[in-house]
């Protein structure tokens, strides 16, 4: 069924791609994540990057309504869009913290900033005295990722000074682990044991330092709050392993038309593929314009949900609209234009689209075009 405020203005025939977002299944994504935390661990969400490019706007409610109040966005933009769909009850964290001179900004729009460097404290107790309160924030240590976060020294000399946190109340410190998706990894007891270090020279505030795939990792990493992502949009957080998650996502790709052609026959720019037996060849209305990645020309799959069992290869390269699909194995099976094979769906995971891209989920899902139809799904 549709939600009545679908926000695709065109009709969906119009459109060359169809992309299908499970509302019901994100939801119950959320609920099985928190159901495997401790009670009293807050199970917080990250919607950064147009909720890892499915929609914040449709994202974020459904999300409330399974119980989230903790969102994380990257930017500060990003927080401004989905503050009015939130009351006063939810805290939206802006990982990257304020660039200088967006403190007030990020302030006046009720934005919790991570506070990563020495500058950003800085400047964030300097609005806090100008406007004579205290303004709520998150501390990031760097545990071992060196990417965003207070150093040790900065948190020894910070230790020193009494008036370093002054007009600043610290909410969460939070760490990031950079080797989650493989649980064996030595760095993640590294990072582990520096947080847990690091932690010490700041005021007891709540911890947090999984995202997804950490939240799997068992107890011990869940401290007081979890922040997962991709799990929740249907992304496996532990590879390797068979998903836990529902899937959220479906992308569907519309034939243009179909034909057949001889031994010998190129398909595509560049003639990168050449029949090598009489086949029929669907070409499709969607193609790199669309966000679809170009790389997973040659190497991808489409399915017909009527045949679910036959992988039909994506050939040669991809153009900016289309892409090709060698349909041969279907035989006479009728394809009119408009048929819709699925590029991402029940037998075609997110994973095994972008592994044959060369990338990873997260990247497939945030490159999501604005070009689709989209429609969202909930009971
Ligand atoms: C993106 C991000 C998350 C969520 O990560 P997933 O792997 O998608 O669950 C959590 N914390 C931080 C700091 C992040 O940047």
């Amino acid at each position: 069924m549709l939600t009545a405020d679908d926000p695709s203005p065109l009709p969906p025939s119009w459109a060359g791609g169809i992309l299908t977002i499970d509302l019901d299944a994100l939801a119950a994504n959320y609920r099985s994540l928190r159901d495997r935390l401790a009670p009293g661990i807050v199970c917080a969400a990250a919607v950064k990057a147009d909720a890892y490019g499915l929609g914040a706007r449709k994202v974020v409610p459904v999300l409330h309504a399974a119980g989230c109040r903790t969102f994380f966005v990257a930017h500060l933009a990003e927080g401004v869009e989905i503050r009015p769909l939130l009351d006063a009850d939810s805290t939206i964290v802006v990982l990257n913290g304020a660039m200088p001179g967006t403190e007030a900004d990020l302030h006046a729009h009720g934005l919790v900033p991570v506070l990563n460097s020495v500058e950003q404290v800085a400047a964030w107790r300097s609005l806090a005295r100008v406007r004579g309160t205290s303004l709520p924030a998150v501390l990031q240590v760097d545990s071992g990722m060196s990417r965003f976060g207070l150093s040790e020294d900065n948190l020894r000399a910070m230790a020193d000074r009494p008036d370093a946190l002054a007009g600043i109340t610290p909410l969460l410190v939070m760490s990031h682990l950079a080797c989650a998706d493989e649980p064996a990894h030595p760095a993640n007891h590294a990072q582990r044991a520096s947080f847990l270090r690091l932690r010490d020279l700041l005021p007891p505030v709540p911890a947090s330092l999984a995202a997804s795939s950490g939240l799997f990792m068992g107890d011990v990493w869940h401290f007081d709050m979890v922040r997962p992502g991709a799990a929740l949009y249907g992304i496996n957080p532990t590879p390797g392993w068979p998903n836990p998650m529902r899937p959220v996502v479906r992308l569907q790709a519309r034939i243009v038309q179909t034909r057949m052609i001889g031994p010998g026959t190129a398909v595509g720019y560049g003639a990168a593929f050449i029949a090598d037996r009489p086949s029929r060849i669907a070409t499709l209305a969607v193609g790199y314009g669309d966000g679809f990645p170009r790389a997973i020309g040659g190497h991808g799959t489409a399915i017909l949900p009527a045949r679910p069992e036959i992988g039909l290869p994506i050939v040669g390269r991809m153009s900016m609209d289309c892409l090709a699909v060698d349909v041969t194995e279907l035989d006479d099976t009728p394809l009119p234009p408009g048929t819709a094979l699925d590029l991402i769906g029940p037998h075609c995971p997110i994973e095994a689209a972008a592994l044959a891209a060369g990338t990873i989920g997260y990247e497939l899902l945030t490159g999501l075009g604005a070009r689709y139809h989209r429609i969202y799904t909930a009971k």
